[in-house]
Order: C-alpha cells, then sequence, then structure tokens
C-alpha cells in the first residue's frame, strides 16, 4: 500500500483506535489531519506522526458543534490540500441504563456519534465530489448491531452510523466514493479501561477468539477500506471483533 500524496482526516486522533489509524496512514506515507476537542493532545499526536516524515496537522475541532467542522475543513484544505480519505472515528459513551439517563447525556451521544459524522461528511463531501475520488470510513461498533442494556444512547448513535452509511454509499456510488463502517468488538483504550474485572471477564467469555481487540486490529482493517485494494468495496459493515458477532 502507497499513500504517498495522498491526504487524510481522522476525528478523535489523539488517542485509542483514531492514533493508530493515524499513525499507519503516516506508516504508509500519507499526510495527515488530526482532530479532537483538546488541542493538546492532538498535538502531540501530530508531533510523533511527523517524526516518520510526513505532513501531519492538529486541529482542535469538537465534531458535534458545525462552526467547528466547517473550519476543520477550510483550514486542512488550506494547511495540507484536498483530502482524499475522512474517518469518522471521534466517540464517546455516556452509559447508562434508560430510567437514569438524562436527556442530556441521550444528546451528547447521539450529537457526537451520530451528527458529528453528518458534520464532518457534509463539510468534506463537497471536495471528495470534485475530485470524483474519496474514500469514507465511519467507526460503528458491536453494540450498534446488538445493543447493550446500559447503552441505548451509544447503540442507537451507532447503528445510525450503519445507516448513514450505507445511504451514503449509494448516493455516492457513481461519484468514485466509497463509504463504509468498521464495528469494533471491545477493543483496549481509555474508553475500556474504566470496565471493571468482573465485566472484563464477562465480556472476553463472548469473544470467541478469547481476546479483547488491539487499536492495531482496527486501524488494519481501515487501511485497508482507505486503499486501492477495496476499490470496489462500499456500503459495508465490518465486524472486526475475535468473532463476536457472526452474520
Ligand atoms: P477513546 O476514548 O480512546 O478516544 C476517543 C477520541 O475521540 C479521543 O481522541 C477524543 O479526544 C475524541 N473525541 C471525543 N469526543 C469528541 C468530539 N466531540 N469531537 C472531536 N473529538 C472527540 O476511544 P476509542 O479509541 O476507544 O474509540 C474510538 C472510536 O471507536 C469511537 O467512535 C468508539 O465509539 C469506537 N469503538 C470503540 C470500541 C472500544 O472498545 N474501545 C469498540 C467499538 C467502537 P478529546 O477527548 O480530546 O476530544
Amino acid at each position: 500500500m502507497d499513500f504517498a500524496g495522498r491526504i487524510g482526516v481522522v476525528t478523535g486522533a489523539s488517542r485509542g483506535i483514531g492514533k493508530e489509524i493515524a499513525l499507519q496512514l503516516a506508516r504508509h506515507g500519507a499526510d495527515v489531519a488530526l482532530t479532537s476537542r483538546r488541542q493538546e493532545g492532538v498535538d502531540l499526536a501530530a508531533a510523533e506522526i511527523e517524526a516518520l516524515g510526513v505532513r501531519a496537522r492538529a486541529y482542535a475541532c469538537d465534531v458535534s458543534v458545525r462552526e467547528d467542522v466547517d473550519a476543520l475543513a477550510a483550514g486542512v484544505v488550506e494547511d495540507l490540500g484536498m483530502p482524499d480519505f475522512l474517518v469518522n472515528n471521534a466517540g464517546i459513551v455516556i452509559d447508562k441504563l434508560l430510567l437514569r439517563m438524562k436527556p442530556e447525556d441521550w444528546e451528547s451521544v447521539i450529537a457526537t456519534n451520530l451528527t458529528g459524522v453528518y458534520n464532518t461528511t457534509k463539510a468534506f463531501a463537497p471536495h471528495f465530489l470534485r475530485k470524483r475520488e474519496g474514500r469514507i470510513v465511519n467507526i460503528s461498533s458491536v453494540i450498534g448491531i446488538t445493543g447493550n442494556a446500559g447503552q441505548a444512547s451509544y447503540a442507537a448513535s451507532k447503528a445510525g452510523v450503519v445507516g448513514f452509511t450505507k445511504s451514503l454509499a449509494q448516493e455516492f456510488a457513481t461519484r468514485g466514493i466509497t463509504v463504509n463502517a468498521v464495528a469494533p468488538g471491545y477493543v483496549a483504550t481509555v474508553m475500556t479501561d474504566g470496565l471493571d474485572a468482573e465485566t472484563k471477564a464477562k465480556l472476553l467469555s463472548m469473544i470467541p477468539m478469547g481476546r479483547f481487540g488491539k487499536v492495531e486490529d482496527v486501524a488494519n482493517v481501515v487501511i485497508f477500506l482507505l486503499s486501492n485494494m477495496a476499490d470496489y468495496v462500499t456500503g459495508q459493515v465490518i465486524n472486526c471483533d475475535g468473532g463476536m458477532v457472526m452474520r
């Protein structure tokens, strides 16, 4: 895979899965725009990536805020050029049973995980359409497919990402733009660090491969979908979950 001369945008790239995707893009030669809400986090990640010999730019951008995202799109085009890849990775959880879930908890999760994907895609799609070329990969979750008690907002947001992905794949299919989603299972990151030992043991028992995912496992699938090897793949949801969900 050779991404030299390509430009990728990765949201939520200060740590975890997003940072690994940004690193792998850079290792394959792409220039990378990294975003997260906190400038310091993306600055550190961008410095690490620039040391690999590509251009990396860091942007503080809350994907749930339209103005932030519009400024991001303008900034990326000015600083790096028209992007080739958009990876919608930024996501949060606020896990609560429905009866304890406040309206603001629900709204935050939907605003980041679903409206955020709409915001960034809407901001970057015109560039892809102009070039008649582009790749969009959205990070969903197995929870968007199976649901999970205590995760109604997260599951709804990630199921929404699946519907959004399939719809856009159809809208853009004749325009040289592919749109796919990756649905990770449980991956060891800050997002899952807080799970207690009992929950982790229960989750492990549900994973046929008997281990949690690594950020590299997810990034590898994303890189495949961004590459020419996936030229004829669009509208798909690829599970990366050690066999948790088999369809
Ligand atoms: P982390 O919590 O480790 O990282 C999340 C990243 O998103 C951070 O860079 C964070 O930075 C950024 N972020 C959060 N909210 C926003 C926002 N509103 N705007 C911009 N950036 C934001 O999560 P993971 O790496 O574990 O998860 C990455 C993606 O993978 C998420 O979409 C998640 O739902 C999904 N996923 C993760 C799984 C797992 O087991 N870890 C399983 C299935 C799916 P900052 O806080 O500075 O904004």
